[in-house]
């Protein structure tokens, strides 16, 4: 009855494992490294030749693309890597700081030092793994440099201003840096680490350009020498690693056929009835009408360009997740692919632009994994990128903060576990079946051994009687019962 009880906890154990992995416990968690290749579009890898990442996809898992947030911008949708929310739940709307009393702006790298936009209301993973012991590490993350209810990331390195985020040489030494000194000598169990490439080459010279196919062919010698240096200090086994970006790009039109957005130029439309004005921005902008000015600018720009979108905030769709935060100014307008949103005249020379509709396909990033806890040679359907942030929690096995994301959308891609697991790690129905079990087997232990105990005291009470050759009545009753 015993062999019978493990092999019912061993069999309900093994088909669970095969549903839902559980958590990594502490003893068998292994450390996580999530890379963001700013703007590596799902597709980079199909017109270069790639031989470390089509490796990397032989040796682990790869997404078909992922789905970013809306707005498919760099700072808001790192934050949503990090925390697992929508732009409208996590607040962090726009890569630049604005007051609108102000007027004051600051651009992407100073908006990095402002505390109060990072620390709107949800935590990044690297402070929800601190508080549960782990140890955590960010070197060029977008969001590293502020601080979250009064803690930071404990190791990190924020980059100078100015800095040059292609440089090759620059890129190895932050390898060494995070796989030697972090991982290896300082035992770190996550680190975030960025590169600001090929994001610039898609701006300056467009997604099809020979520049960006060199970039990719770089991101690839980078991906080989950072699975090198793994290998090196004896890390393959225990670190699993996580290469995604932060959205695509796509080609901007311009020429003769193509009308611009200029909004100076709508009819009925004046920047006079605008109090605050984010545009110029690539293809999404936001307005602050004057008092009373609302539905004017509103009629204004609706429907006076094919390709411009305008909606007041409380109207924009649902499934963009971007109406819903108090930072949304109250128009929000953003243009179809191609496109961009001049204010008074064209200013924005870019020929790649990143921004639009979270389903154009362009805006998709590349997604891949490979390490000791995620199967090998598999493809994975699209998913949207807010489940980036379960997964990573549970490789760590902390406890997840409140997000929009599910551990399910990502399961499969997770290689089943082969871990002893105590009572706390199988679920109540398991729990159950044991605990009937071993009761039952309780119960038959006792009830047999009740009967043989009275027998054997019949037994031996009859052949003491025998001996003594005292035969009353008690023992023919017994001798009778016992027939
Ligand atoms: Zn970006």
């Amino acid at each position: 009855m015993l062999l019978l009880c493990v092999a019912v906890l061993g069999l309900t154990g093994s088909s669970l494992s095969a549903a839902v992995p559980p958590r990594a416990a502490a003893g068998s968690r292994n450390k996580l490294l999530l890379i963001s290749f700013d703007g590596f579009r799902w597709d980079y890898d199909q017109d270069v030749d790639t031989p470390k990442l089509d490796k990397m996809a032989r040796d682990g898992v790869r997404a078909e693309y992922v789905t970013p947030p809306f707005l498919t911008i760099t700072s808001p949708a790192h934050f949503t890597l990090l925390t697992g929310r929508y732009i409208e739940n996590h607040g962090v709307i726009h890569n630049m700081w604005f007051n609108t009393t102000t007027q004051e702006k600051k651009q992407y790298y100073q908006t990095q030092f402002v505390d109060s936009y990072w620390d709107n209301g949800s935590l990044p993973i690297w402070i929800t793994a601190q508080r549960q012991g782990l140890k955590a590490g960010s070197l060029h993350f977008p969001g590293t440099a502020a601080t979250y209810r009064r803690e930071t990331v404990e190791v990190r390195q924020v980059e100078p201003f100015l800095y040059d985020h292609s440089n090759e040489t620059d890129w190895r030494r932050n390898i060494d840096k995070v796989i030697g000194e972090w991982f290896h000598q300082q035992d770190l169990d996550f680190v975030s680490l960025y590169f600001g490439e090929p994001d610039l080459v898609g701006h300056k010279y467009g997604p099809n350009s020979p520049e960006r196919r060199e970039m990719v062919k770089q991101v690839d010698r980078t991906v080989g020498y950072l699975r090198d240096k793994i290998q090196e200090h004896g890390l393959t086994d225990r670190l699993n690693i996580i290469i995604t970006a932060d959205h695509g790009m796509t080609t901007v039109l311009r020429g003769g056929t193509v009308e611009e957005i200029i909004l100076s130029k709508i009819p009925g439309f004046s920047f006079k009835d605008i109090k605050f004005h984010l545009v110029d921005y690539g293809p999404a902008g936001m307005l602050l009408p004057k008092e009373g000015m609302l539905e004017k600018v509103y009629q204004a720009l609706k429907g006076s360009h094919p390709h411009l979108h305008v909606y007041k905030k409380e109207e924009m769709p649902a499934r963009l997740h971007y109406g819903n935060h108090p930072r949304l100014l109250p128009i929000i307008l953003f243009a179809d692919p191609g496109y961009v949103i001049n204010g008074f005249f064209p200013v924005q020379f870019h020929k790649g632009e990143h921004g639009f509709d979270n389903q154009v396909l362009d805006m998709k990033p590349f997604f891949r994994v490979v390490g000791p806890d995620f199967k090998k040679n598999l493809v994975v359907p699209p998913f949207e990128t807010v489940n980036v942030y379960p997964l990573m929690c549970h490789l760590l096995g902390i406890n997840p903060e409140v997000n929009d994301g599910h551990l399910d959308n990502t399961k499969d891609m997770l290689a089943p576990k082969k871990i002893k697991r105590g009572l706390n790690d199988l679920s109540p129905v398991v729990v159950g079946i044991t605990a009937v079990t071993v009761f039952l087997v309780v119960v038959f232990i006792m009830t047999t051994s009740y009967a043989g105990c009275k027998r054997n005291q019949a037994e031996s009470r009859f052949n003491m009687d025998r001996t003594s050759g005292d035969f009353g009545e008690e023992k023919t009753d017994i001798k009778q019962s016992s027939f």
